[in-house]
Protein backbone atom coordinates (compact mmCIF):
# COMPACT_ATOMS: atom_id res chain seq x y z
CA UNK A 1 0.00 0.00 0.00
CA UNK A 2 2.77 2.59 0.83
CA UNK A 3 6.60 1.77 1.66
CA UNK A 4 8.25 2.03 5.16
CA UNK A 5 11.83 3.12 5.13
CA UNK A 6 14.62 0.74 6.44
CA UNK A 7 14.76 2.15 10.11
CA UNK A 8 11.24 0.77 11.24
CA UNK A 9 11.08 -1.83 8.83
CA UNK A 10 14.51 -2.91 11.00
CA UNK A 11 12.68 -2.46 14.40
CA UNK A 12 9.80 -4.31 13.11
CA UNK A 13 11.70 -7.31 11.68
CA UNK A 14 14.03 -7.03 15.07
CA UNK A 15 10.48 -7.36 17.50
CA UNK A 16 9.03 -9.96 15.56
CA UNK A 17 12.18 -12.07 15.49
CA UNK A 18 11.56 -11.96 19.43
CA UNK A 19 8.28 -13.10 18.77
CA UNK A 20 6.03 -9.68 19.41
CA UNK A 21 4.32 -8.02 17.07
CA UNK A 22 4.92 -4.77 15.51
CA UNK A 23 3.17 -1.93 13.52
CA UNK A 24 3.84 1.79 12.57
CA UNK A 25 1.29 3.83 13.94
CA UNK A 26 -0.33 7.03 14.16
CA UNK A 27 0.54 9.85 12.63
CA UNK A 28 3.05 7.92 9.75
CA UNK A 29 -0.11 5.93 8.80
CA UNK A 30 -1.92 8.79 8.36
CA UNK A 31 0.11 11.11 6.06
CA UNK A 32 1.70 8.19 4.45
CA UNK A 33 -2.12 7.67 3.14
CA UNK A 34 -2.57 10.75 2.26
CA UNK A 35 0.65 11.55 0.14
CA UNK A 36 2.74 13.20 2.54
CA UNK A 37 6.01 12.29 4.00
CA UNK A 38 5.94 11.06 7.10
CA UNK A 39 8.59 13.44 9.61
CA UNK A 40 9.00 10.92 11.81
CA UNK A 41 7.57 6.78 12.14
CA UNK A 42 5.99 5.68 15.47
CA UNK A 43 6.30 2.26 16.01
CA UNK A 44 3.85 0.68 18.53
CA UNK A 45 4.35 -3.29 19.84
CA UNK A 46 3.15 -5.92 21.82
CA UNK A 47 6.37 -5.79 23.44
CA UNK A 48 6.47 -4.75 26.82
CA UNK A 49 9.21 -1.70 27.65
CA UNK A 50 11.58 -3.96 29.34
CA UNK A 51 11.19 -6.45 26.25
CA UNK A 52 11.87 -3.76 23.32
CA UNK A 53 15.02 -2.67 25.52
CA UNK A 54 15.78 -5.99 25.61
CA UNK A 55 15.43 -6.62 21.78
CA UNK A 56 17.70 -3.14 20.79
CA UNK A 57 20.26 -3.80 23.31
CA UNK A 58 23.26 -3.18 20.78
CA UNK A 59 21.55 -0.19 20.61
CA UNK A 60 21.33 3.55 21.96
CA UNK A 61 18.51 3.36 23.58
CA UNK A 62 16.78 6.34 25.87
CA UNK A 63 14.48 5.54 28.13
CA UNK A 64 12.76 8.68 29.05
CA UNK A 65 9.10 7.91 28.17
CA UNK A 66 9.13 4.77 29.98
CA UNK A 67 6.58 4.94 32.40
CA UNK A 68 4.05 5.90 29.44
CA UNK A 69 5.29 2.57 27.90
CA UNK A 70 7.53 4.46 25.21
CA UNK A 71 11.36 3.71 24.06
CA UNK A 72 13.37 6.07 22.14
CA UNK A 73 15.63 3.60 19.88
CA UNK A 74 18.81 5.20 17.80
CA UNK A 75 19.37 3.75 14.64
CA UNK A 76 22.32 4.99 12.43
CA UNK A 77 21.59 8.36 14.42
CA UNK A 78 17.53 7.90 13.74
CA UNK A 79 15.46 8.77 16.66
CA UNK A 80 12.62 6.05 16.42
CA UNK A 81 9.84 6.20 19.31
CA UNK A 82 8.56 1.99 19.81
CA UNK A 83 5.71 2.05 22.41
CA UNK A 84 4.20 -0.51 23.88
CA UNK A 85 0.58 -1.03 23.38
CA UNK A 86 -1.02 0.69 25.95
CA UNK A 87 -4.86 1.74 27.46
CA UNK A 88 -5.07 5.07 29.18
CA UNK A 89 -6.83 5.06 32.59
CA UNK A 90 -8.64 7.69 34.11
CA UNK A 91 -8.07 11.32 33.23
CA UNK A 92 -8.68 12.78 36.41
CA UNK A 93 -7.19 16.43 35.37
CA UNK A 94 -8.68 16.39 31.30
CA UNK A 95 -4.98 16.65 31.07
CA UNK A 96 -2.96 13.19 31.29
CA UNK A 97 -4.28 10.15 31.90
CA UNK A 98 -3.78 8.63 36.19
CA UNK A 99 -2.12 6.20 35.13
CA UNK A 100 -1.29 3.76 31.49
CA UNK A 101 -1.88 0.18 31.65
CA UNK A 102 0.26 -2.54 29.13
CA UNK A 103 -1.95 -4.48 26.91
CA UNK A 104 -1.63 -7.30 23.92
CA UNK A 105 -4.12 -6.12 22.05
CA UNK A 106 -3.23 -3.77 19.23
CA UNK A 107 -7.67 -2.62 18.73
CA UNK A 108 -6.95 -1.60 22.39
CA UNK A 109 -4.52 0.67 21.39
CA UNK A 110 -6.17 1.98 18.32
CA UNK A 111 -9.07 2.94 20.49
CA UNK A 112 -7.56 4.65 22.48
CA UNK A 113 -6.35 6.96 20.23
CA UNK A 114 -7.69 10.94 19.49
CA UNK A 115 -9.19 10.56 15.36
CA UNK A 116 -9.73 7.98 13.20
CA UNK A 117 -7.42 9.65 10.92
CA UNK A 118 -4.67 8.67 13.89
CA UNK A 119 -5.76 5.58 14.70
CA UNK A 120 -4.88 3.07 12.36
CA UNK A 121 -1.67 0.90 12.05
CA UNK A 122 0.30 -0.45 9.19
CA UNK A 123 2.87 -3.24 8.59
CA UNK A 124 4.79 -4.50 5.64
CA UNK A 125 3.37 -7.41 4.64
CA UNK A 126 -0.14 -7.70 6.95
CA UNK A 127 -1.38 -4.42 5.50
CA UNK A 128 -3.34 -1.82 6.97
CA UNK A 129 -5.51 -2.37 10.46
CA UNK A 130 -8.36 0.05 10.23
CA UNK A 131 -10.97 -0.64 12.75
CA UNK A 132 -12.57 2.80 13.09
CA UNK A 133 -12.89 3.70 9.14
CA UNK A 134 -9.65 5.63 9.41
CA UNK A 135 -9.02 5.47 5.70
CA UNK A 136 -12.82 6.53 4.78
CA UNK A 137 -12.60 9.89 7.15
CA UNK A 138 -9.64 10.71 5.32
CA UNK A 139 -11.31 9.78 1.70
CA UNK A 140 -14.34 12.46 3.20
CA UNK A 141 -11.84 14.59 4.42
CA UNK A 142 -13.10 14.74 8.00
CA UNK A 143 -11.69 14.85 11.88
CA UNK A 144 -13.87 12.18 13.86
CA UNK A 145 -13.31 10.81 17.59
CA UNK A 146 -12.61 6.88 17.59
CA UNK A 147 -15.57 6.74 19.92
CA UNK A 148 -17.98 8.59 21.65
CA UNK A 149 -16.79 12.42 21.45
CA UNK A 150 -18.03 13.45 24.29
CA UNK A 151 -16.13 11.02 26.74
CA UNK A 152 -13.43 11.54 24.65
CA UNK A 153 -12.91 15.56 24.81
CA UNK A 154 -13.57 14.91 29.26
CA UNK A 155 -10.89 12.51 28.98
CA UNK A 156 -8.15 14.94 27.52
CA UNK A 157 -9.64 18.29 26.20
CA UNK A 158 -6.35 19.46 24.47
CA UNK A 159 -8.52 16.74 21.84
CA UNK A 160 -11.11 19.83 20.82
CA UNK A 161 -8.09 22.08 19.96
CA UNK A 162 -5.87 18.92 18.45
CA UNK A 163 -9.48 18.17 16.25
CA UNK A 164 -9.04 21.77 14.72
CA UNK A 165 -5.57 22.03 14.21
CA UNK A 166 -5.41 18.49 11.92
CA UNK A 167 -8.89 19.96 10.16
CA UNK A 168 -6.64 22.89 9.59
CA UNK A 169 -3.67 21.82 8.48
CA UNK A 170 -5.45 19.11 6.34
CA UNK A 171 -8.07 21.16 4.99
CA UNK A 172 -10.49 18.85 6.80
CA UNK A 173 -13.96 19.09 8.15
CA UNK A 174 -14.84 18.26 11.95
CA UNK A 175 -17.58 15.48 11.20
CA UNK A 176 -21.02 16.63 13.22
CA UNK A 177 -21.12 14.79 16.32
CA UNK A 178 -17.26 15.89 16.78
CA UNK A 179 -17.97 19.35 16.34
CA UNK A 180 -21.12 19.33 18.41
CA UNK A 181 -19.36 17.91 21.32
CA UNK A 182 -15.96 20.24 21.26
CA UNK A 183 -18.42 23.04 21.13
CA UNK A 184 -20.33 22.20 23.96
CA UNK A 185 -17.10 20.74 25.74
CA UNK A 186 -15.19 24.24 25.35
CA UNK A 187 -15.17 24.74 28.97
CA UNK A 188 -12.95 22.21 29.99
CA UNK A 189 -9.95 23.89 27.78
CA UNK A 190 -9.85 26.43 30.64
CA UNK A 191 -7.98 23.45 31.95
CA UNK A 192 -5.26 22.72 29.86
CA UNK A 193 -1.93 23.93 30.28
CA UNK A 194 -1.11 26.79 28.61
CA UNK A 195 2.41 25.13 26.64
CA UNK A 196 0.00 22.32 25.26
CA UNK A 197 -2.61 25.12 24.14
CA UNK A 198 0.49 27.00 22.60
CA UNK A 199 1.86 24.13 20.46
CA UNK A 200 -1.45 23.23 18.84
CA UNK A 201 -2.50 27.61 18.46
CA UNK A 202 0.59 27.66 16.83
CA UNK A 203 0.10 24.40 14.33
CA UNK A 204 -3.12 25.34 13.68
CA UNK A 205 -2.41 29.00 12.78
CA UNK A 206 -0.17 28.01 9.79
CA UNK A 207 -2.63 25.91 8.70
CA UNK A 208 -4.59 26.38 4.96
CA UNK A 209 -7.53 26.60 6.93
CA UNK A 210 -6.83 28.82 9.66
CA UNK A 211 -9.31 31.42 8.67
CA UNK A 212 -12.30 28.55 8.62
CA UNK A 213 -11.53 27.44 11.80
CA UNK A 214 -11.36 30.97 13.79
CA UNK A 215 -14.76 32.17 12.24
CA UNK A 216 -16.64 28.84 12.90
CA UNK A 217 -15.32 28.09 16.54
CA UNK A 218 -14.77 31.49 17.89
CA UNK A 219 -16.11 30.68 20.90
CA UNK A 220 -13.70 27.40 21.37
CA UNK A 221 -10.69 30.48 20.72
CA UNK A 222 -12.13 32.43 23.26
CA UNK A 223 -11.85 30.24 25.97
CA UNK A 224 -7.94 31.04 25.90
CA UNK A 225 -7.99 34.02 24.19
CA UNK A 226 -10.70 35.72 25.53
CA UNK A 227 -9.74 38.51 23.79
CA UNK A 228 -10.57 36.90 20.74
CA UNK A 229 -13.76 36.83 21.55
CA UNK A 230 -14.83 40.59 22.54
CA UNK A 231 -13.21 41.49 19.33
CA UNK A 232 -15.83 39.30 17.62
CA UNK A 233 -18.29 40.06 20.16
CA UNK A 234 -17.60 43.94 19.49
CA UNK A 235 -17.95 43.62 15.56
CA UNK A 236 -21.44 42.12 16.45
CA UNK A 237 -22.34 45.19 18.36
CA UNK A 238 -23.46 48.36 16.02
CA UNK A 239 -24.91 48.39 12.55
CA UNK A 240 -22.68 49.43 10.18
CA UNK A 241 -19.70 48.89 12.42
CA UNK A 242 -16.33 47.61 10.87
CA UNK A 243 -16.18 43.68 10.84
CA UNK A 244 -13.09 43.84 12.83
CA UNK A 245 -13.21 40.02 13.82
CA UNK A 246 -13.53 39.41 10.11
CA UNK A 247 -10.73 41.56 9.26
CA UNK A 248 -8.52 39.62 11.63
CA UNK A 249 -9.62 36.30 10.03
CA UNK A 250 -8.31 37.99 6.61
CA UNK A 251 -5.55 38.74 7.94
CA UNK A 252 -4.19 35.41 9.75
CA UNK A 253 -5.63 33.48 6.47
CA UNK A 254 -3.66 35.70 3.80
CA UNK A 255 -0.40 36.15 6.01
CA UNK A 256 2.38 33.58 4.84
CA UNK A 257 2.56 30.66 6.77
CA UNK A 258 4.64 31.50 9.53
CA UNK A 259 3.96 31.18 13.22
CA UNK A 260 5.25 34.69 14.18
CA UNK A 261 3.14 36.85 11.06
CA UNK A 262 0.42 34.91 11.98
CA UNK A 263 0.01 35.62 15.60
CA UNK A 264 0.83 39.05 15.02
CA UNK A 265 -2.54 38.85 12.39
CA UNK A 266 -4.00 37.33 14.86
CA UNK A 267 -3.57 39.77 18.11
CA UNK A 268 -3.10 42.52 15.95
CA UNK A 269 -6.40 44.31 16.37
CA UNK A 270 -7.51 43.12 19.89
CA UNK A 271 -7.26 46.36 21.58
CA UNK A 272 -9.98 47.84 19.18
CA UNK A 273 -12.58 47.59 21.37
CA UNK A 274 -11.61 49.13 24.10
CA UNK A 275 -10.49 52.52 21.98
CA UNK A 276 -13.33 53.28 19.45
CA UNK A 277 -14.72 56.43 18.76
CA UNK A 278 -17.61 56.92 16.55
CA UNK A 279 -16.91 59.68 14.50
CA UNK A 280 -20.25 59.77 12.49
CA UNK A 281 -22.98 56.97 12.23
CA UNK A 282 -21.40 53.58 11.23
CA UNK A 283 -17.86 55.39 10.86
CA UNK A 284 -15.32 54.20 13.59
CA UNK A 285 -11.86 55.63 14.26
CA UNK A 286 -9.47 53.22 17.05
CA UNK A 287 -6.84 55.66 17.68
CA UNK A 288 -3.69 54.61 19.81
CA UNK A 289 -5.19 50.34 19.27
CA UNK A 290 -1.48 49.51 17.67
CA UNK A 291 -0.30 50.26 21.46
CA UNK A 292 -3.19 48.58 23.56
CA UNK A 293 -3.64 45.61 20.96
CA UNK A 294 0.80 45.22 21.73
CA UNK A 295 0.11 45.11 25.56
CA UNK A 296 -3.39 42.89 24.81
CA UNK A 297 -0.77 40.39 22.98
CA UNK A 298 2.05 40.13 25.36
CA UNK A 299 -0.53 39.27 28.06
CA UNK A 300 -2.30 36.75 26.07
CA UNK A 301 0.95 35.22 24.97
CA UNK A 302 2.59 35.13 28.30
CA UNK A 303 -0.98 33.27 29.85
CA UNK A 304 0.13 30.48 26.94
CA UNK A 305 3.94 30.53 28.25
CA UNK A 306 5.22 31.64 25.06
CA UNK A 307 9.12 32.39 25.13
CA UNK A 308 10.60 35.77 25.78
CA UNK A 309 11.64 35.85 22.01
CA UNK A 310 8.29 35.07 20.98
CA UNK A 311 6.25 37.36 23.30
CA UNK A 312 8.55 40.74 22.57
CA UNK A 313 8.71 40.09 18.92
CA UNK A 314 5.53 39.89 18.65
CA UNK A 315 4.45 42.78 20.52
CA UNK A 316 6.78 44.79 18.55
CA UNK A 317 5.25 44.29 15.67
CA UNK A 318 1.97 44.39 17.04
CA UNK A 319 3.00 47.57 18.40
CA UNK A 320 4.27 49.21 14.75
CA UNK A 321 1.81 47.60 13.02
CA UNK A 322 0.13 50.65 11.90
CA UNK A 323 3.55 52.85 11.72
CA UNK A 324 3.79 55.09 8.69
CA UNK A 325 7.01 54.36 6.75
CA UNK A 326 8.79 56.29 4.05
CA UNK A 327 10.59 54.97 1.13
CA UNK A 328 13.71 57.36 2.65
CA UNK A 329 17.00 56.29 3.34
CA UNK A 330 16.72 58.52 6.64
CA UNK A 331 13.56 56.53 7.85
CA UNK A 332 14.52 53.15 6.55
CA UNK A 333 18.18 53.26 8.14
CA UNK A 334 16.34 54.99 11.48
CA UNK A 335 13.67 51.85 11.60
CA UNK A 336 16.93 49.45 10.61
CA UNK A 337 18.55 50.94 13.55
CA UNK A 338 15.67 50.57 15.78
CA UNK A 339 14.49 46.77 15.11
CA UNK A 340 16.74 44.62 13.13
CA UNK A 341 16.42 43.72 9.60
CA UNK A 342 14.59 40.44 10.16
CA UNK A 343 12.27 42.47 12.16
CA UNK A 344 11.88 45.10 9.70
CA UNK A 345 11.30 42.70 6.70
CA UNK A 346 8.75 41.00 9.22
CA UNK A 347 7.13 44.78 9.71
CA UNK A 348 6.61 45.00 5.69
CA UNK A 349 5.67 41.18 5.19
CA UNK A 350 2.46 42.41 8.23
CA UNK A 351 1.56 45.86 6.76
CA UNK A 352 1.22 44.22 3.59
CA UNK A 353 -1.25 41.86 4.48
CA UNK A 354 -2.80 44.18 6.90
CA UNK A 355 -3.33 46.31 4.11
CA UNK A 356 -5.05 43.74 1.87
CA UNK A 357 -7.12 42.49 4.31
CA UNK A 358 -8.67 46.38 4.60
CA UNK A 359 -11.74 48.33 2.25
CA UNK A 360 -9.47 51.05 1.69
CA UNK A 361 -9.87 53.45 -1.04
CA UNK A 362 -6.39 54.55 -0.04
CA UNK A 363 -5.09 50.78 0.02
CA UNK A 364 -3.72 51.03 -3.41
CA UNK A 365 -1.47 54.39 -2.36
CA UNK A 366 -0.33 52.57 0.83
CA UNK A 367 0.85 49.41 -1.21
CA UNK A 368 2.63 51.20 -3.51
CA UNK A 369 4.50 52.92 -1.00
CA UNK A 370 5.34 49.74 0.67
CA UNK A 371 6.73 48.42 -2.38
CA UNK A 372 8.95 51.53 -2.27
CA UNK A 373 9.55 51.29 1.28
CA UNK A 374 11.19 47.70 0.43
CA UNK A 375 12.77 48.60 -2.78
CA UNK A 376 14.83 51.17 -0.71
CA UNK A 377 15.36 48.47 1.79
CA UNK A 378 17.32 46.24 -0.53
CA UNK A 379 19.47 49.53 -1.75
CA UNK A 380 20.35 50.30 1.84
CA UNK A 381 21.15 46.81 2.45
CA UNK A 382 23.02 46.17 -0.70
CA UNK A 383 25.18 49.17 -0.21
CA UNK A 384 25.87 48.33 3.31
CA UNK A 385 24.63 51.55 4.51
CA UNK A 386 26.02 52.14 8.27
CA UNK A 387 22.40 51.64 10.84
CA UNK A 388 24.20 49.49 13.78
CA UNK A 389 26.81 50.81 16.49
CA UNK A 390 29.06 47.97 14.70
CA UNK A 391 28.92 49.45 11.71
CA UNK A 392 30.37 52.63 12.29
CA UNK A 393 33.96 53.40 11.80
CA UNK A 394 35.14 54.06 15.20
CA UNK A 395 34.37 51.98 18.33
CA UNK A 396 34.84 53.16 21.88
CA UNK A 397 37.80 51.75 22.33
CA UNK A 398 39.04 54.58 19.58
CA UNK A 399 37.70 57.46 21.62
CA UNK A 400 39.33 56.17 24.53
CA UNK A 401 42.60 55.81 22.69
CA UNK A 402 41.68 59.81 21.55
CA UNK A 403 41.02 61.13 25.34
CA UNK A 404 37.62 60.72 26.18
CA UNK A 405 37.16 59.29 29.51
CA UNK A 406 35.52 56.08 29.81
CA UNK A 407 32.37 56.13 31.06
CA UNK A 408 28.61 56.53 30.29
CA UNK A 409 29.52 59.60 27.62
CA UNK A 410 31.19 56.69 25.21
CA UNK A 411 28.11 55.06 24.32
CA UNK A 412 26.44 58.03 23.70
CA UNK A 413 28.71 59.40 22.03
CA UNK A 414 28.58 56.71 19.12
CA UNK A 415 25.10 57.08 19.71
CA UNK A 416 24.90 60.55 18.21
CA UNK A 417 26.75 59.81 15.87
CA UNK A 418 25.79 56.68 14.71
CA UNK A 419 22.36 59.18 14.25
CA UNK A 420 24.67 61.94 12.54
CA UNK A 421 25.64 59.28 9.88
CA UNK A 422 22.04 57.86 9.57
CA UNK A 423 20.64 61.40 9.20
CA UNK A 424 23.03 61.69 6.14
CA UNK A 425 25.07 64.25 8.48
CA UNK A 426 28.22 62.81 9.00
CA UNK A 427 30.47 60.50 6.66
CA UNK A 428 30.90 57.17 8.06
CA UNK A 429 34.97 57.48 8.20
CA UNK A 430 37.54 57.36 11.25
CA UNK A 431 38.75 60.80 9.88
CA UNK A 432 35.07 62.79 10.09
CA UNK A 433 34.02 60.92 12.99
CA UNK A 434 37.04 61.85 14.78
CA UNK A 435 37.26 65.46 14.00
CA UNK A 436 33.55 65.60 14.61
CA UNK A 437 34.23 64.75 18.06
CA UNK A 438 36.89 67.28 18.46
CA UNK A 439 35.12 69.77 16.91
CA UNK A 440 32.61 69.45 19.49
CA UNK A 441 35.19 69.51 22.10
CA UNK A 442 33.84 65.92 23.58
CA UNK A 443 37.60 64.53 24.25
CA UNK A 444 39.43 65.59 27.99
CA UNK A 445 38.42 67.57 29.65
CA UNK A 446 36.50 69.86 27.24
CA UNK A 447 33.90 67.32 27.24
CA UNK A 448 30.61 68.81 27.59
CA UNK A 449 27.68 68.79 30.22
CA UNK A 450 25.17 66.11 29.27
CA UNK A 451 21.35 66.37 29.17
CA UNK A 452 18.78 63.36 28.63
CA UNK A 453 17.21 63.06 25.38
CA UNK A 454 15.86 59.75 23.79
CA UNK A 455 18.08 58.21 21.18
CA UNK A 456 17.10 56.99 17.79
CA UNK A 457 16.70 53.58 19.27
CA UNK A 458 14.24 55.42 21.57
CA UNK A 459 16.04 55.02 24.63
CA UNK A 460 16.69 57.87 27.07
CA UNK A 461 20.43 58.69 26.66
CA UNK A 462 22.68 61.54 27.87
CA UNK A 463 23.58 63.52 25.14
CA UNK A 464 25.77 66.88 24.56
CA UNK A 465 23.55 69.72 25.07
CA UNK A 466 22.87 70.80 21.31
CA UNK A 467 21.64 67.81 20.65
P1 LIG B 1 2.01 15.16 14.11
O1 LIG B 1 3.23 14.50 14.66
O2 LIG B 1 2.06 15.52 12.68
O3 LIG B 1 1.52 16.25 15.00
P2 LIG B 1 0.70 12.86 15.05
O4 LIG B 1 -0.59 12.22 14.70
O5 LIG B 1 1.93 12.03 14.96
O6 LIG B 1 0.82 14.13 14.17
P3 LIG B 1 1.39 13.23 17.78
O7 LIG B 1 1.00 14.30 18.73
O8 LIG B 1 2.81 13.05 17.43
O9 LIG B 1 0.52 13.45 16.49
O10 LIG B 1 0.82 11.88 18.40
C1 LIG B 1 1.06 10.60 17.84
C2 LIG B 1 -0.19 9.76 17.93
O11 LIG B 1 -0.55 9.59 19.30
C3 LIG B 1 -1.40 10.38 17.26
O12 LIG B 1 -1.46 10.04 15.89
C4 LIG B 1 -2.53 9.76 18.03
O13 LIG B 1 -2.79 8.46 17.58
C5 LIG B 1 -1.97 9.65 19.44
N1 LIG B 1 -2.27 10.83 20.27
C6 LIG B 1 -1.51 11.92 20.45
N2 LIG B 1 -2.07 12.79 21.31
C7 LIG B 1 -3.20 12.20 21.71
C8 LIG B 1 -4.22 12.58 22.62
N3 LIG B 1 -4.18 13.73 23.26
N4 LIG B 1 -5.23 11.70 22.81
C9 LIG B 1 -5.29 10.52 22.16
N5 LIG B 1 -4.36 10.13 21.29
C10 LIG B 1 -3.33 10.94 21.06
MG1 LIG C 1 3.93 12.67 15.60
Amino acid sequence: MFKIPEGPQQIIHMLEGRGHEAYVVGGCVRDSLLGITPHDWDICTSALPQETIACFSEFRVIETGIQHGTVTVLLEGEPYEITTYRTDGFYSDHRRPDHVEFVRSLRQDLERRDFTVNAMAYHPQKGLVDYFEGQTDLINKQIRCVGDPDRRFQEDALRILRALRFASVYGFRLDDATARSAFSNRELLRSIAGERIQEELCRLLCGCKAGVMLTRFTDIFSMFLPEIGELAAFSKNGAGWPDVWAETVRGVSSAPADRLLRLVMLLRDIGKPFCFTEIRRGSMRFYGHAGISAELAGKALRSLKFDRATISTVEELVGLHKIKLIPSDRCILRQLSRIGEAQFRRLLAVKRVDLAAQENAERDKAMWRLDAVEKCLERVLAQKRCFRLKDLAISGRDLIMAGMPQGVQIGNTLQILLRLVIDGKLENTRDSLLAHCLKEGWFGHEYKQTECHADCNGNQRHYPSEY
